[in-house]
């Protein structure tokens, strides 16, 4: 006998739609009320092991439900479902993830930056290990993915090229992918260096842009005090001809409906509105070096309400919503054994966060890997189907857990650790449902 999914989310649109969303199939579907309608007499007639009696509209309905995982077959568990390609997920080694920070130095001096100003560059010497390290994985590999990271990595276009090139030759030893993508703030990214970074296969980034002009400059000025902005704009229209660019912005307190209004009118000015993929990221402390900025931050349920409604004038204004309640296999990288953060010294890290401090590494480039140690189980050891308000989550194939370093490492309620989709699904639901609405008019009504 049929049943519902555990995933199931089903809401009222105004007076056009009802939005189904199925989190572990990632399906999300329009309604209208008489769909609903039939919706709810097959579920009844399913509960009360009515399936033969059903007429030909439940029946279509019913094969419509199974193909978007709405509905599955009795004996399938779903939990486990999600679990197995979760621990495939976590032993894997036939693909290798690399954070690379050839370089902790920056040009530029943001307020809430982690990273502690820390100079320093990656050796000849430390190069020459990380690709024995890569070596002497690439016969298990059938794909290498570099994440150029810092610091400000394009301070370092000397390294990256040389380990591109090594990267690629160990690709052809041993037959397997390569992929690159970077996280810079922008003020380097000229037409000439993104034309080398996409010969060197670095086809995506993250540039990051902290309100408009008048508060990203004052939030991220250059080094020597002078403002950064207008260049980075003028390089991303050059970088989004030729890869795919996205523009997070660090979300705090500070933020208002209106400072990003008139960030998306410099933008759309700038002829960017099309092109760029902007995300709204939780600005949050993560160690000692940023506790000052710790009064203004959101904690997350706040986060997600100003999220929702940034999102809102996104679509309001024109510009494409790209987050979306896509399910994932693990929450991120500390949740498996092959992907590491290495700082230009070689230390190992499993998390962003924590770069560049000694402190969290699980060891170095040079030693043989220890997942013993403190540092790699710290992180690695949460598992959200240990935890039982994350087993009985409705959102658990979205959010695999939430961020392990903000579990283990902040000490907060268990609420503070779910994603933002936690407290703003319904209505980003409703924007994205929008979104899609207006990319396809002529094939469904907008509610008014
Ligand atoms: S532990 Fe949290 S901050 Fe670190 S990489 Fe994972 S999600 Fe990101
Ligand atoms: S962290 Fe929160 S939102 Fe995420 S799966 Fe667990 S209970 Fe659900």
């Amino acid at each position: 006998m049929p049943k519902s999914s555990l995933y199931n989310h089903f809401q009222r649109w105004n007076e056009a739609y009802y939005i189904a969303y199925n989190a572990r199939s990632g399906a999300v579907a329009l309604m209208t009320p008489e769909h609903h309608a039939v919706y709810q007499k097959l579920l009844g007639k399913l509960g009360q092991g009515e399936a033969a009696s059903l007429d030909a509209a439940e029946t279509e309905l019913l094969g419509q439900l199974k193909y978007g995982g709405f509905v599955l077959e009795d004996d399938e568990d779903e939990l486990s479902r999600l679990r197995f390609p979760h621990n495939l997920a976590r032993y894997a080694s036939d693909g290798l993830a690399l954070i690379i920070a050839p370089t902790m130095a920056c040009n530029m001096a943001c307020e809430y930056c982690f990273e502690q100003n820390k100079s320093g560059r990656m050796s000849t010497e430390l190069m020459d290990r990380l690709v024995d390290f890569v070596d002497r994985r690439g016969r298990a590999l059938r794909q290498l993915i570099v994440t150029w990271y810092g610091g400000e990595p394009l301070l370092a276009m000397d390294i990256i090229e040389q380990l591109t090139a090594r990267f690629l030759e160990l690709g052809a030893k041993h037959q397997f992918d390569y992929g690159g993508s970077i996280v810079t703030n922008g003020y380097l990214l000229t037409p000439q260096t993104v034309d080398k970074l996409c010969e060197l296969k670095v086809r995506s980034g993250q540039v990051t842009l902290d309100g408009p002009a008048v508060i990203h400059n004052r939030k991220r000025p250059l080094k020597n005090g002078q403002d950064s902005f207008a260049s980075i704009l003028e390089n991303l229209k050059h970088a989004l001809t030729k890869m795919t660019v996205s523009i997070r912005v660090n979300v705090d307190q500070s933020f208002t409906v209106e400072t990003i209004d008139q960030l998306l009118g410099e933008l759309t000015a700038a002829g960017l509105r099309e092109k760029v993929a902007l995300n709204f990221g939780h600005l949050q402390p993560s160690t000692k070096a940023c506790a000052n900025i710790a009064e203004s931050c959101f904690e997350t349920r706040a986060f997600s309400r100003v999220e929702a409604e940034f999102c809102q004038l996104l679509l309001q204004r024109g510009f494409s919503i790209y987050k979306l309640p896509a399910p994932k296999i693990v929450c991120c990288m500390a949740q498996i054994t092959n992907a590491f953060v290495v700082d230009p010294q070689g230390e190992l890290y499993r998390c962003w966060n924590y770069v560049g401090d000694p402190a969290r590494s699980m060891g170095n480039i040079k030693d043989p890997l220890d997942f013993q140690h403190p540092n790699f189980q710290r992180l690695f050891a949460v598992d959200p189907f240990e935890h039982e308000l994350c087993r009985r989550c409705n959102l658990l194939p979205i959010c695999m857990g939430g961020c392990p370093s903000r579990r283990m490492d902040l000490g907060l309620p268990e609420h503070h650790v779910c994603d933002s989709w936690k407290y703003n699904l319904e209505p980003m639901l409703e924007i994205i449902a929008a979104a899609k609405l207006r990319e396809q008019p002529k094939t469904a009504k907008e509610p008014s």
